[in-house]
């Protein structure tokens, strides 16, 4: 049987995306999307603008989110939300909490550049933002990269905004508790995001697994567009491992930003059970 061609992971400019709801909307439906779910970071405003562009175009939509979380000693995680109630209380007052420590973070970030001689950043990343309160990483990077300090945003992480670079600041996101009483208190299923790219020993790996099974997570993202084949097999097998129903998902930002566009992600391993056979 021919896969589902499904992208569950992906950005608008309500978080860090290039791309309004509607027009990520309309890119997924041109590249064959059949299900989309949009991922904002830490919110859902663009869930309703998205929707409708979907049900004029006849793509399946699912509710999407992905929390920020803080795991351990100052990793953080990120965590899927898909198929919940978006007018589910708890929901919606856990994402506003986690949103409102990000532009006091931002300012400690510019504070930090600032030292390393990067004025003014601040004011600069505003720039890139569509929602003030969404302010992060991505939209610094975009204004490090117009300083020309970097040739492309992946560059501005490996020089300054990744963790043990001079822009990197702690911050203290949700708890992974918390992340998934929510998801799951709205109706969702909760997925581990990009498991290839968490800086964790595999013994911290399996803790934070553990712990998410053990909250009430179901799936892990074995396609994502910043996963390697080598990552594929390992997620592939933890999946197995795990019991965990697999997911598909670009993490697509915008075009030229993102490692894959919308849709274009090989096929999930045939032996594994997609997350969304639990989506309506
Ligand atoms: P924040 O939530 O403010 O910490 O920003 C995290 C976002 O930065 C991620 O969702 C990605 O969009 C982006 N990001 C993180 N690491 C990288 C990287 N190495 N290359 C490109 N973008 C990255
Ligand atoms: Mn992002
Ligand atoms: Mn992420
Ligand atoms: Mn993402």
């Amino acid at each position: 049987m021919r896969a589902l061609n499904a992208d569950l992971h992906c950005h608008s400019t309500v978080s860090d995306g290039l791309l309004a709801p509607a027009e990520l909307v309309r890119r997924a439906h041109g590249n064959g999307v059949e299900l989309l779910a949009l991922t904002d970071h830490d919110e859902i405003g663009g869930l309703d603008e998205a929707a409708a562009a979907a049900q004029q175009l006849g793509l399946r939509f699912a509710s999407g989110v992905e929390i920020s979380v803080s795991w351990g000693d100052d990793q953080t995680v990120h965590i899927v939300g898909l198929g919940f109630d978006r007018n589910f209380v708890p929901l919606i007052e856990g994402l506003a909490h986690v949103r409102g420590g990000r532009d006091a973070r931002a300012h400690r970030i510019a504070a930090e550049l600032d030292k390393v001689g990067i004025h003014g950043a601040y004011e600069g990343a505003l720039k890139y933002v569509g929602n003030p309160a969404l302010i992060s990483r991505s939209h610094f990077a975009r204004y490090i990269v117009e300083l020309r300090h970097a040739k492309d945003v992946k560059g501005v992480f490996d020089w300054w905004l990744a963790k043990g670079k001079p822009g990197y600041v702690a911050h203290p996101w949700a708890s992974l508790e918390d992340a998934l009483g929510w998801i799951s208190g709205a109706g969702g299923i909760a997925v581990v995001a990009h498991p290839g790219r968490y800086r964790l020993s595999r013994a911290e790996m399996e803790g934070m697994l553990g712990a998410f099974k053990d909250l009430g997570g179901i799936g892990i993202e074995v396609l994502s567009g910043s996963h390697n084949e080598d990552h594929v097999r390992d997620y592939a097998n933890m999946a197995r491992r795990y019991g965990f129903l697999a997911s598909r998902g670009s993490d697509f930002h915008g075009p030229g930003e993102s490692w894959v566009d919308l849709g274009r992600l090989p096929d999930l391993p045939e032996d594994l059970t997609p997350v969304w056979t639990r989506l309506a």
